[in-house]
């Protein structure tokens, strides 16, 4: 297949039927793995804060600094929380939380020193998103490769690319003017990479934005990958796309469809054709998660907690084996995916 430019993304979005997508897609998706198989993650994010002063208005999740109802998880809170995970066969913590001006880097990296010195291989955990260490190092007023050093040496392995919603200046502008501009995501994200921790692209649709904004996010994704793959970098492990959901945001409106979600997956994998994993969203789709794997996604998580969406309107099926089940009735082989193991081997 070669690679299609931004015009030609836009021509098939307005033009491919679902099949030809579909097929499309399944060919992208073949490059990298058999045709049958999907792989997952037993999961789920601890919400360490929702002390924020960006103020997205997208977002349900977050309390303004003495607001009444904000909260900082100590550590004893966020070790229950893991030791549940660990319970029902999970080993993925993903940390999330609000720009919490109260808290220093020192705290990020006591707590995440401690998870790494309690658990050891036996979790794997996503330090934070690349919005929250964009603020965390600005705060701490230091160059994102110093911040980045002093995260790795207390333990992380992993910093996702979460937070990046839409990655317009314009989408930005209009609905989290307080967040960073894709200018900083980027260059902090490179800083990342740099310093030797992994990690991933993620992509939110649904709100107000444009098909020309979705295939600029994704245009800037794959160009980042370039210039990884280009400088000896592994770059982006895999890219998640979740949908937005509206429920108790100043922003408001519907949610789309869950046919536009495969679709748009399938796009994705066709367009970013320098990414080897696609993952597909249950805690924003639920069960229709599972046919974005017949439009390119070869991966997913199954989440027992995520307050940010939760808060918004997203609903957790703790009931795993009938969640499963539902991909193998698809035609899919599912394996569990160790979060655990180092990524070179963890991948399909
Ligand atoms: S989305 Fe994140 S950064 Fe934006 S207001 Fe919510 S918690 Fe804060």
């Amino acid at each position: 297949m070669t690679r299609i430019s931004a015009d030609e993304a836009a021509r098939l979005w307005h033009e491919a039927s679902d099949d030809e997508l579909k097929e499309l897609a399944q060919r992208a998706r073949a490059r990298w793995h058999e045709p049958d198989r999907a792989t997952y993650m037993i999961m789920r994010i601890v919400n360490y804060t929702n002390v924020c002063v960006a103020q997205c208005d997208y977002c349900a999740f977050y309390v303004l600094p003495n607001e009444e109802g904000g909260y900082v998880l100590d550590r004893s809170d966020v070790f229950a929380k893991i030791d549940e995970l660990l319970d029902v066969g999970g080993d993925l913590v993903g940390f999330n939380g609000g720009f919490n001006p109260k808290l220093p880097l020192e705290y990020y990296c006591d707590l995440f020193a401690s998870v790494r010195e309690r658990y050891g291989d036996r979790v794997e955990f996503y330090a934070l998103t690349v919005a929250e260490f964009v603020f965390l190092a600005d705060r701490a007023k230091l160059p994102y490769a110093e911040a980045a050093a002093r995260l790795r040496d207390a333990g992380v392995h992993w910093i996702t690319g979460g937070g990046s919603e839409i990655l317009t200046e314009d989408f930005r502008a209009r609905h989290a003017k307080w967040k960073y501009t894709v200018a900083d995501y980027f260059e902090a994200q490179r800083a990342i990479v740099e310093s030797g921790m992994r990690t991933t692209a993620t992509m939110v649709i649904g709100f107000d934005e444009t098909l020309e904004e979705r295939i600029e996010h994704l245009q800037r994704t794959r160009d980042f990958q370039d210039a990884c793959l280009a400088d000896g970098y592994d770059g982006l492990f895999s890219f998640l796309c979740w949908t937005y959901k509206p429920h108790g945001t100043a922003l408001g409106g519907r949610e789309i469809a869950a046919r536009e979600y495969w679709r748009h997956m399938a796009l994705s994998r066709i367009f970013l054709d320098n990414v080897r994993h696609f993952r597909t969203s249950v805690l924003t789709q639920n069960e229709d998660a599972f046919r974005a794997l017949e439009y390119g996604a070869d991966d997913f998580d199954l989440p027992i907690e995520d307050e940010v969406t939760q808060k918004a309107g997203a609903t957790v099926d703790l009931d795993l084996e009938a969640l499963l089940a539902i991909p193998r009735r698809l035609g899919y082989r599912v394996e569990y995916r160790h979060a655990a193991r180092p990524p070179a081997l963890a991948g399909s």
